[in-house]
């Protein structure tokens, strides 16, 4: 796209030029008229000693009359065309001014828009923090209420105990979705710092099997890791939240007695942590989508949830400079793969596994 002062310059260029092919069509005609009649005039009464007879006059209205009015039409054609590409010029310069002055009241208003939206979004981020923290207060209190109620009540009717059970585990769940309301909110609003450090991924994958309440003997855990494994960049209690996250997904949505893997491989300075399980699947036109706040695929239409976790788990990933990749063929039984990237910490040595 051309700039104000190239139109200018072009259009400037078209004038000019147009004047002096004009000023060019005043001088050159009558110059060659006079021109002509001197030269016919010289050969035929001085050099030839000829009278004034049809040649010279034929010569002189060919020359001297018929090519200056010619040269004068070509001119003219000319000055009138440059005329009219300057008048060109010129109209396109007025209509590229238009269209920037368009562009920038767009631009203007788009940047308003953006900047009303954003402060939207931090007012909706931070009522919904405050609501959650005025949730978690009550949830907390209820919850040692019914944990005091059961452990007091040993001989209470059954029906009654099952009830306060049924309660406890639904305040356990709702606690449990505020929680996760309160990160995300954190997480939005860039809030979130992360603490790193070195850590030791093996240590880390088994306490982290050995103290998840939610893997169960039905679920066998394998840890397929190498011999030696290097030390990773991280903030150890959202490395905790990621893997828990992924393994608590794998056990929700796989039957009793389906294998759950997590496989450690390195690759270009990036650790590589995969979760496989044997569950029901994820259809591929889904795996795109699952990031995405509350969005729940169709196997999680059988499960309880919300469609967060990996919304959070994936924030958490990119926070830390790593990926997330989901494969799975959609087949029941084939299971899915969750494979995320952690970067390694360069200034640390290997863990060696001794138990090896
Ligand atoms: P939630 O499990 O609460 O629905 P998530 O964000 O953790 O929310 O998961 C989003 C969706 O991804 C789930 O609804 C489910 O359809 C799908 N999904 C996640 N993990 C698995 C898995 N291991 N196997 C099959 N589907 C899964």
């Amino acid at each position: 796209m051309q700039t104000h002062s190239e139109y200018a310059i072009r259009t400037n260029g078209y004038l000019r030029l147009a004047q002096q092919v004009s000023l060019v069509r005043w001088i050159v005609p009558p110059s060659l008229a006079l021109f002509v009649l001197s030269f016919e005039l010289t050969e035929h009464t001085l050099v030839h000693s000829t009278p004034l007879d049809m040649d010279f006059l034929l010569e002189l209205f060919v020359f001297g009359i018929l090519g200056p009015i010619l040269i004068t039409v070509i001119l003219t054609w000319i000055v009138r065309n440059l005329h009219e590409l300057e008048h060109v010029h010129q109209a396109m310069h007025a209509l590229n001014a238009e269209l920037e002055n368009k562009v920038a009241l767009r631009t203007r208003e788009l940047a308003h828009a953006n900047e009303e939206l954003r402060e939207l979004d931090r007012l909706k981020s931070e009522f919904v923090s405050l609501v959650s923290h005025e949730l978690r207060a009550p949830l907390t209190n209820i919850q040692g209420g019914l944990e005091l109620m059961l452990s007091t009540t040993i001989s209470c009717p059954p029906s009654q105990r099952n009830t306060l059970c049924i309660i406890q585990s639904e305040v356990k769940r709702l606690t449990r979705l505020v929680q996760r309301i309160l990160d995300i909110s954190v997480v939005d609003s860039g809030q979130l710092t992360l603490n790193r450090g070195p850590i030791a991924l093996r240590t880390l994958l088994r306490q982290i099997i050995q103290n998840s309440v939610f893997l169960d003997k039905q679920h066998p855990v394998h840890l397929d890791l190498p011999p030696a494994t290097q030390l990773v960049f991280a903030d150890e209690d959202r490395l905790t939240d990621i893997i828990s996250n992924l393994l608590q997904n794998a056990v929700k949505y796989s039957p009793a007695g389906g294998e759950i893997r997590i496989g450690l491989a390195f690759e270009d300075d990036m650790a590589h942590i995969s979760i496989r399980d044997h569950g029901v699947g994820i259809k591929p036109e889904e795996i795109e989508h699952l990031t995405q706040q509350f969005y729940r695929g169709n196997s999680g239409s059988q499960a309880d949830g919300y469609g967060l976790g990996l919304y959070f788990v994936n924030k958490l990933i990119e926070l830390h400079g790593g990926q997330l990749q989901i494969e799975s063929t959609g087949i029941p039984g084939e299971g899915s793969c969750f494979t995320f990237t952690v970067p390694l910490d360069q200034e640390s040595l290997y863990e060696l596994d001794f138990a090896y």
